[in-house]
């Protein structure tokens, strides 16, 4: 083994036999913004043998505060996250195999990206897109690591198939903050801080240390000090419908799925989600950066250069857009 690993192979619990497993794996990483860029270089660095990166975004200005991978010259030129990570990537390593994709995670297009995936880090901005991966993961028998932050805030689990909660089990015991780093604004040392655990426990996994994964769910407040594991062992349920006794997979479920409809003629775009909005949950959310009109049916607010209603009935219009892309982007952001 070359001198470029020598650092990583010294530290006993890698060593020369972890450091090749290392090199034989193949990870799928899913987002490529903040999390996704710093998992990235990380794993990059680390001598992962394959390296699968999927975002349907591109850089924007915005985004140069804390996703590290990226440069002026990409949010000039408005180059997909995943192109531009894959460039600069393969400057650091070149002996890395990168696969970068341009798209959408959907039920149907993950199960292509999986193939010969040893390991999914989860570096997405919504839930609708970490359900998807839960039921899918379980289903397949791949392990995942979960990861979110917000403000000075983040968050983190390990998902093992058959081993450990999954991410519902985790939810129905847990009230976990539903803010994004577009409504309560983000500070960069919160995702290192998220990505440090991340890429560790990665680590672990790819080089079968698996006694020495975190079974605890991590959360912390680095603005505030404030620092907590949360013993998860008897948060899995065995009627769970993704990793219970009888699976349904129900973010598998066409019926489930955030739908998407362009209203002719109005320059509106509809977001339908399978469950209701909190509409007191959002008003709260919004206050911060934005008036917020509302009535007994609907919560109405201007954002960016949009006008956004909520339903209570689990609707969204976006107005000032016929373009589902620029709709949903916009829905993440503010209901993640
Ligand atoms: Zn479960």
């Amino acid at each position: 083994m070359d001198d470029r690993y020598s650092r990583q192979i010294r530290f006993q619990p890698i060593g020369e036999v972890g450091q090749e497993k290392i090199n034989s794996k193949h990870v799928l990483i899913v987002g490529c913004g903040a999390l996704g860029s710093a998992n990235a270089e990380s794993l990059v660095r680390a001598g992962i043998g394959k390296l699968t990166i999927v975002d349907r975004d591109y850089v924007e200005e915005s985004n140069l505060q804390r996703q590290q991978l990226f440069t002026e010259k990409d949010v000039e030129e408005k180059i997909p996250k995943a192109i531009a990570a894959k460039k600069h990537l393969m400057k650091i390593n070149h002996h890395v195999t990168i696969h970068a994709h341009v798209m959408d995670v959907t039920s149907l297009t993950l199960s292509e990206l999986l193939h010969d995936v040893d390991l999914v880090i989860d570096a997405t901005d919504n839930f609708d897109t970490r359900f998807i991966l839960n039921d899918t993961l379980q289903q397949q028998r791949i392990p995942w690591i979960f990861g979110s932050c917000a403000g000075s805030t983040g968050m983190s689990f390990t998902i093992i198939p058959n081993e450990t909660p999954c991410l519902r089990c985790l939810l129905q015991s847990m009230p976990i903050n539903g803010s994004t780093c577009d409504a309560a604004g983000i500070i960069g040392p919160a995702v290192q801080m998220v990505v440090a655990h991340q890429t560790t426990e990665a680590l672990k996994l790819l080089t079968h240390a698996t006694n020495k994964l975190r079974a605890n769910y991590l959360t912390f407040d680095l603005w505030n000090n404030l620092f907590q594991t949360i013993d998860m062992g008897r948060a899995k349920n065995h009627d769970c419908p993704t990793c219970g006794v009888n699976p349904t997979y129900p973010a598998l479920d066409y019926q489930n799925q955030l739908k998407t409809e362009v209203l002719c003629g109005r320059d509106t775009v509809q977001l339908r989600r399978g469950t209701n909005l909190s509409l007191l949950d959002l008003a709260k959310r919004f206050e911060s950066f934005t008036s917020v009109k509302q009535n007994d049916f609907l919560l109405s607010i201007e954002y960016l250069n949009y006008r956004i209603v909520f339903f209570h009935d689990g609707r969204t219009f976006i107005h000032g857009t016929n373009s589902i892309t620029a709709a949903k982007k916009i829905y993440y952001q503010l209901v993640g």
